[in-house]
């Protein structure tokens, strides 16, 4: 009966997942899709905690290191979550991705050594070649999480700045060594798994791979590393799954690796980058750091506050392009009070969103949202890219790699390729950022100097509340 009700419990997790995964992927949903799947996971981990019964041992009867874990997890997790800046969830995600990762590896080597124990007891010499198939998904498990765990907390300190890009001559054919060498070793166990030593070798193999892998990859690149490692995770849960014959850590390993694949490609198409350019290409890396320093592209001309206040009160349409800067200033407010503004006027006010505006996936949309701007008010960039020769006033908001033109024109810039808002094409463009330092890519924009742009220089926030403030009194 109880093992009936657990098996509800489980089908209740994975529909909940599935439907939660889908509700993500509209903003108006996204919140109740996720307390959905949420409640789903509770359902499954208490069913699992009070009805699962094994064979030998029975209930589990340790509920006192069960839900200690628990309450500590959940307080760490709740404060971390209730803490952290929009900016730094990139950061936040990678680590608990880590630590998602650590837990595939653990459950791995104590599986393992459950396992052990057995063969070692057990005289039967088919006992050996019976439980293989369980060796493997250990070691898959193992690699993979111990994988994705150091590679997660290598993303993590860089992009918290705790942690620099680093590289040699020939790290890549080392990479690949250690790989191959993990490889075999596990290959080597799942043959002989009386070898339980070798487990830590695969271990640490793995480890030193997760580094060395993680290491080179540019800053800028971050996020599609962390989404691939997110996939890494799932497939590491999904191993687990298997070992526990457990179908919600199926269903939800499988629904993290294939939505985590997704999301790769997805970044890797918007920034038009294959996944091998982003692994070993270094961008934003070396780059960032080696050109921050003064622009050598010619002059740039200055806009006054009043003078912006005037050209956008007149205008039909205006565009905003909202970026990085935007979150940083934390202007996303002050931002949908210009809309609502100039609206009033009688102009049309739109958003044009860059898929990697920001720094994640989503980041713009989630920042307007949290400032109730409409969906519907948002474009995205082909759509955005068709306004803008109908568009007077491009108002570029703390954003800089996403509107640069190198990307189309500059085939040494590192961004060549990446699609960009085609804002050239308005008939007016303002930028509002603090200085002249180039964004994460690290490299100049020429818009800033292009004839048809002014900058408006200050902090987003400032800028756009004085704005509000001139345009009220035009
Ligand atoms: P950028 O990082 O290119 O530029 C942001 C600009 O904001 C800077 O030039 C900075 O200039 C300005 N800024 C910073 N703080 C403020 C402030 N308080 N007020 C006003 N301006 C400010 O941002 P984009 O959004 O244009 O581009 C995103 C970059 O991140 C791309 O290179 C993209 O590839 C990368 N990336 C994004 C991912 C994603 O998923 N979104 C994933 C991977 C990479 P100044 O210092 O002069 O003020």
């Amino acid at each position: 009966m109880n093992q009936d009700l657990l098996t509800i419990c489980y089908l209740i997790g994975s529909i909940t997942f599935i439907i939660g995964l889908k509700m993500l992927s509209n903003p108006a949903s996204a919140r109740k899709g996720n307390l959905l799947a949420a409640a789903g996971m509770t359902i499954a981990i208490l069913g699992t905690i009070f009805l699962y019964q094994d064979v030998e041992t029975g209930y589990l009867n340790n509920y006192a290191w069960i839900f200690g874990g628990l309450v500590i997890g959940a307080i760490i997790g709740t404060l971390a979550a209730k803490k952290v800046k929009m900016t730094a969830m990139p950061e936040m995600v990678s680590l608990f991705n880590g630590m998602g990762g650590a837990c595939a590896a653990l459950i791995s080597i104590v599986e393992f050594n459950h396992l052990s124990k057995e063969l070692i007891s057990n005289p039967n010499p088919l006992f050996i070649p019976h439980e293989q198939p369980t060796v493997f998904i250990i070691v898959v498990g193992l690699i993979i999480g111990s994988v994705s765990f150091a590679g997660s907390m290598i993303a993590w300190g860089k992009l918290n700045g705790k942690v620099k890009d680093f590289s040699f001559k020939g790290q890549n054919i080392l990479n690949l060594l250690v790989l191959a060498l993990a490889i075999l070793s596990a290959v080597y166990l799942v043959m002989n798994p009386l070898q339980h030593n070798l487990l830590y070798v695969i271990l640490v193999l793995s480890l030193i791979y997760g580094i060395f892998f993680v290491m080179p990859i540019g800053g800028a690149d971050m996020p599609v590393v962390i989404s691939l490692l997110n996939s890494f995770t799932g497939v590491a849960a999904a191993c687990g799954g298997f070992l526990y014959n457990n179908k919600v850590m199926l269903t939800g390993g499988i629904l993290v690796g294939a939505a985590g694949t997704l999301l790769t490609i997805l970044m890797c198409k918007a920034m038009n980058r294959s996944l091998k350019n982003v692994l070993i290409g270094s961008f934003g890396g070396n780059a960032k750091t080696s050109s921050t320093g003064p622009v050598s592209q010619g002059l740039y001309k200055e806009i006054s506050l009043s003078d912006t206040a005037m050209i956008m009160s007149y205008a039909s349409k205006v565009m905003i392009v909202p970026g990085y800067g935007l979150a940083v200033a934390q202007a996303q407010h002050a931002c949908h009070e210009l809309e609502k503004i100039l609206t009033e006027k009688g102009v049309e006010v739109k958003y044009a969103i860059h898929p990697v505006a920001g720094r994640m996936p989503g980041h713009m949309n989630v920042l307007l949202a949290e400032a109730d701007v409409s969906y519907d008010n948002l474009l995205e960039m082909e759509k955005a890219n068709d306004e803008f020769p109908t568009t007077d006033v491009v108002f570029i908001l703390g954003a800089n790699d996403v509107v640069n033109p190198a990307a189309k024109n500059d085939p040494t810039s590192p961004i060549y390729g990446m699609p960009i808002l085609d804002v050239e094409l308005a008939k007016t463009i303002v930028v509002n950022k603090r200085s002249m330092k180039p964004g994460y890519a690290g490299i100049e924009n020429e818009l800033f100097f292009k004839p048809k742009t002014s900058m408006l220089f200050g902090d987003a926030k400032k800028v756009l509340q004085d704005l509000c403030a001139e345009i009220k009194s035009v």
